[in-house]
């Protein structure tokens, strides 16, 4: 039997390799594999870069789906990272607000009482106590508490640091009528009855007297 010659079997390979050789022709390739070397080589090559392709394409869509998971992350990312700048910033904002209004806006600094002069204390007919006060450096508001034993606070108050703005270097002159009894009333309606003895104008810490029971002012309206 002639033997085939080597490219006549490798033209037939693919179809070999394919299986969609007849079983003759299968046959006559496998015949000659078994003696040739080179033809067994070729085979080799043909499924190997065969494979070759599919691990590639398989790659390929590795990499496109992994494209378009960092796509995905990506955008998912910078969309973190602005949300979380965001909060950043409010918190940041938030911050400064609570700062100012703290330190700038924020009632609890009791003006202290070397710079409260109170003058003309005097019994009005209606039963009220009234008085004149001056103040300096500026106060905000005015806060009032009742302790149990009686002793009624007036105590004007400024922030922490009183801004330029309202900070007044003229003492600020100001008349204020106290009726105890009204007072006690009012205390009354809002659940604390107690008898008011005594009434000072200041911080509790450094209170000036302006009235106790029992104390003769000059009667004037
Ligand atoms: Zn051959």
């Amino acid at each position: 039997m002639t033997r085939i010659p080597c490219d006549v079997i490798q033209d037939l390979l693919p179809l070999y390799y394919d299986e969609i050789c007849s079983e003759s022709t299968k046959q006559l390739v496998e015949e000659h594999l078994a003696v040739c070397a080179d033809c067994r080589s070729a085979l080799e090559q043909m499924q190997s870069s065969l494979n070759l392709t599919l691990q590639e394409k398989e790659l390929n869509t590795l990499e496109g789906s992994g494209l378009q998971n960092i796509k995905k992350w990506w955008s998912r990312t910078r969309w973190i990272a602005f949300i979380r700048g965001m909060i950043v910033a409010a918190s940041l904002c938030g911050i400064l607000i609570i700062g100012y209004w703290v330190l700038f806006r924020w009632n609890i600094q009791p003006v202290s009482s070397d710079q409260i002069k109170i003058f003309d204390i005097r019994a009005r007919s209606n039963g009220e106590i009234a008085f004149q006060i001056q103040i300096r450096g500026g106060y905000a508001q005015v806060k009032n508490t009742l302790k149990d034993d009686g002793s009624y606070y007036i105590t004007p108050v400024h922030p922490l640091i009183v801004s330029k703005r309202d900070k007044t270097n003229t003492p600020v002159i100001s008349g204020m009528y106290v009726n105890p009894l009204n007072l006690r009333a009012y205390y009354k309606n809002h659940g604390k009855d107690t008898e008011i003895t005594s009434i000072y104008y200041g911080s509790p810490d450094q209170p000036i007297l302006i009235w106790k029971k029992g104390m003769a002012l000059p009667a004037g309206d």
